[in-house]
């Protein structure tokens, strides 16, 4: 029997940024914010897409649903290329594929009441036939995600953080999607609402069978959540593995240096701290070779500084990319 298709397939996804300067404002430089980027996602399925800002996992997720155009690279969607579609087969696609900002408030127009914010897309996507039926979902979608009915009168101002991400999150509900990219959806709220907001999330997935593109800069947020967690790197990826492998052995010296910073609930339970030298290297110019052999504690000269490593499959749906590794 042949696999199920994938929900969601990336591939070779690249996005450079030109840099503009001098009198006429022409591109002297590039920016290599995604370079080579592939994956895919099952109906269902939550993929945790982690690395240091600047990485280009924001930028992969807002490539995939077009709100940033990719410089190449094919996107599909159940098999629908979503990169070769015109504006209307985009806009009726925007349906199936949605987004969580990280900064719930200037995600949301605060001359709009929530009931307009939430109810917006109905209106885009003809969803709701009569104004009974308009509200009526609207006061679902707020109890669906914890809110009550009488929010829907009230701007986004009089909420809290973990509030208004509520409200983000009823938006990208409201034309029923089967995608969602979470972009850092917990990353701007204090630690005891994080956990609220990815139980909620969690909660949705089951009850509504979606399928989660989840970017986080922190490994401990994307723990719970994700079945299977992609490390990047300067615009690629160096590590896939199912979430409880890339904890339990990363294989990747980068995603080795993550998971140490991450907190062990456990006082008893000793992890060594993995400090990385220097900074992430700039974008516009990155290193040859592997991008991260300029803060690699096991760098081996020459390999590591002339030849790009290949994302080697090691089974047991492990992917790295590192010489010393497969
Ligand atoms: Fe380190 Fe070399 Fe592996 Fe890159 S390829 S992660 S520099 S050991």
């Amino acid at each position: 029997m042949s696999a199920p298709q994938p929900l969601l397939e990336v591939e070779d996804l690249v996005k450079h940024f030109p840099v503009k300067g001098g009198l006429f404002g022409r591109e002297v430089d590039r920016v290599h914010a995604v370079n080579g980027v592939s994956f895919s996602l099952a109906q269902g399925e939550t993929l945790g897409l982690v690395g240091e800002s600047g990485c280009g996992k924001s930028t992969t997720g807002r490539c995939v649903l077009r709100l940033i155009e990719p410089t190449s690279g094919e996107v599909r969607l159940e098999g629908r290329s979503v990169t070769a579609m015109g504006r209307a087969e985009l806009r009726a696609a925007a349906r199936d594929m949605q987004i969580i900002f990280q900064d719930p408030y200037a995600s949301l127009n605060p001359r709009m009441t929530v009931g307009a914010i939430i109810g917006e897309a109905l209106v885009i996507h003809e969803l709701a036939q009569t104004p009974a039926e308009h509200e009526a979902r609207v006061v679902e979608l707020l109890r669906t995600v914890g809110l009550h009915p009488d929010h829907a009168r009230r701007y986004p101002h009089e909420f809290s953080g973990g509030q208004r991400q509520r409200i983000g999150i009823a938006r990208a509900l409201a034309v029923s999607p089967r995608l969602i990219v979470c972009d850092e959806p917990v990353s701007a709220l204090d630690v005891s609402i994080q956990a609220q907001v990815i139980n909620l999330l969690e909660d949705l997935q089951e009850r509504f069978g979606l399928t989660y593109l989840f970017v986080a800069h922190d490994l401990s947020v994307v723990e719970h959540i994700s079945d299977r967690i992609a490390v990047m790197y300067l615009g690629r990826i160096v590590e896939v593995a199912p979430a409880r492998e890339l904890y339990t052995s990363p294989q990747h010296p980068y995603s080795e240096a993550l998971l140490s910073a991450v907190p062990i609930p456990d006082p008893s339970v000793r992890r060594k701290r993995i400090v990385l030298q220097g900074d992430v290297p700039s974008p516009i110019h990155p290193p040859s070779g592997c991008a991260f052999h300029t803060r690699c504690p096991y760098r081996k000269d020459p390999v590591c500084s002339s030849e790009l490593p290949p994302l080697r499959d090691l089974g047991g749906g492990r992917q790295v990319a590192c010489h010393l590794r497969g």
